[in-house]
C-alpha cells in the first residue's frame, strides 16, 4: 500500500482546520480512554486538564507534545492521524514493529487555555517555550514532570510556523526542523547528533514529496526554550515546525506531510536510513521572504510601489478568519507572494485613501481605473 493510500485510510476526519481546542479533542480522548490509553498529567493555569495518550510497548521511549503554543494546531491533527494509524493498522505489518520498538507518550494539547483563546501564550500571557528555566507556569511544570517521570529517549517538540518562511528557489518552508543546541557553543553532543540524524532521515524521505520545501532553523542556544533544555539534559530533541503549503491556509496538506515525517522517523520508510550528520547541515536554513499577498506595480498617492500584505489570524465565533494587513511597501522585488497581483502602474485606493500605512488593516482595495474592488 503506498503512503497516500495509507494516509487516506487513517486520516482523523474529526479534526479539521486551524482552531483546535480541548472541546474538539474530547470525543477522540473518550475513544482512547476506552482503550485505557489516556491519563491526566495535571491542569493548566485556568484549571483545564492536560492529557497524555500512551501507546506502544517497546524499549525506545518517545515523548511528544503539541500546542505548547495554543494557536499551533497542525501538529495536533497529525498526532491524531498517527495515533489512528497505530491502532487501526489496516493490515500494515510495520505497525506492529513500530509498537514493539517504541513506547509513545503524546501530550496533544499542552496549552489548553491558549488553544481555547487561539493565542500563542497561555492564560497568563506567558510563552511556555521561554519558561523552561523559570518553570513559572503550571503547564511548564506538567511537561517537566512528564519528562522526568517518563525518562524519554527522544523528544518531539511540535510547533507551527508562519507563512513568511521561505527557502531558496522561491519555495515555501512547508516543514522546518531543528536539532536545538545543547550549549552556547552549539557543541555536537551525542544527543544532538542523534536528533540531527533523525531530521536528516525525515528530510531524505520528505524530499520525494515536498522537494525543496524542507527547512532548518538557526541553532542559537536559549536554555529557556524547552527543546534546548531537554537537549542540554542529554535527550535527543527534535523541533518540528509545521509551515505553509501553497493555498493551504487550513494546513491540511502540511498535516499529511507531518504524518509522513512520523512514519519516516519511526522506521516505516527505508529512504534515508544511511544519512550522516552532514546531511542535516545540507538542509537549507529558513529565510523570511514570502508574504501572503503582494500587489505589484501599483500607484498610490502618485508613487509607484509594490505592497506586501500579511494576514492576521483572528478567532471569530469559533472560526479562524484571515484579516489582511499592510506589511510593508516600496520596491519589494526581493520578496515573493503566495499570491501576486499585477497592476501595471494602475492607481489604487486602500480603504478609500491615497495613502498606505504599515500595520493598517485593509477593508477595501479599489483599482481606480476600472473602479473594480480587488478581493484580498
Ligand atoms: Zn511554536
Amino acid at each position: 500500500m503506498d503512503i497516500d493510500t495509507i494516509y487516506n485510510s487513517i486520516f482523523e476526519a474529526r479534526l479539521a482546520g486551524r482552531y483546535i481546542a480541548l472541546r474538539h479533542l474530547t470525543p477522540l480522548l473518550k475513544d482512547y480512554q476506552k482503550l485505557g490509553m489516556v491519563s491526566t498529567l495535571g491542569t493548566s493555569e485556568n484549571g483545564n486538564p492536560i492529557y497524555a495518550i500512551r501507546v506502544g510497548h517497546g524499549p525506545k521511549k518517545v515523548l511528544a507534545w503539541s500546542q505548547m503554543h495554543g494557536n499551533e494546531s497542525t501538529t495536533t491533527k497529525a498526532l491524531f492521524d498517527f495515533l489512528n494509524f497505530l491502532i487501526h493498522p489496516n493490515g500494515q505489518p510495520q505497525v506492529q514493529e513500530i509498537l514493539s520498538k517504541h513506547s509513545f507518550l503524546f501530550i496533544p494539547l499542552l496549552n489548553p487555555d491558549g488553544a481555547e483563546a487561539y493565542t500563542r501564550e497561555n492564560a497568563r500571557g506567558i510563552d511556555l517555550n521561554r519558561d523552561a528555566v523559570n518553570q513559572s507556569q503550571k503547564e511548564s511544570k506538567v511537561l517537566r514532570r512528564a519528562f522526568e517521570d517518563f525518562k524519554p529517549h527522544v523528544c518531539l517538540n511540535l510547533h507551527g510556523q508562519r507563512t513568511f518562511y521561505s527557502l531558496p528557489g522561491k519555495k515555501p518552508a512547508s516543514l522546518s526542523f531543528l536539532a536545538p543546541a545543547a550549549d552556547a557553543d552549539r557543541t555536537l553532543t551525542p544527543s544532538r547528533k542523534e536528533a540531527m540524524l533523525g531530521i536528516a532521515k525525515m528530510n531524505a524521505f520528505l524530499q520525494g514529496h515536498l522537494p525543496g520545501q524542507i527547512g532548518r532553523y538557526d541553532d542559537s542556544f536559549n536554555d529557556n526554550c524547552v527543546g534546548d533544555s531537554f537537549q542540554k539534559a542529554g535527550v535527543p530533541t527534535i523541533l518540528f515546525e509545521a509551515g505553509h503549503c501553497p493555498g493551504d491556509y487550513q494546513r491540511e496538506q502540511t498535516r499529511k506531510f507531518l504524518f509522513y515525517a512520523f512514519l519516516s522517523l519511526f522506521g516505516m520508510e527505508t529512504v534515508g536510513v544511511n544519512v550522516q550528520v552532514e546531511d542535516y547541515f545540507k538542509i537549507p536554513e529558513n529565510e523570511k521572504n514570502f508574504r501572503d499577498v503582494i500587489l505589484r506595480k501599483v500607484v498610490i498617492g502618485g508613487e509607484l510601489m509594490d505592497i506586501a500584505i500579511q494576514y492576521k489570524e483572528v478567532l471569530q465565533d469559533g472560526v479562524v478568519v484571515w484579516e489582511p494587513y499592510i506589511d510593508e511597501f516600496g520596491d519589494l522585488q526581493a520578496l515573493f507572494g503566495h499570491r501576486e497581483l499585477e497592476f501595471g502602474g494602475n492607481q489604487i485606493l486602500i480603504n478609500s485613501n491615497e495613502n498606505v500605512f504599515v500595520n493598517e488593516k485593509i477593508a477595501t482595495i479599489v483599482d481606480k481605473s476600472s473602479e473594480k474592488i480587488i478581493k484580498i
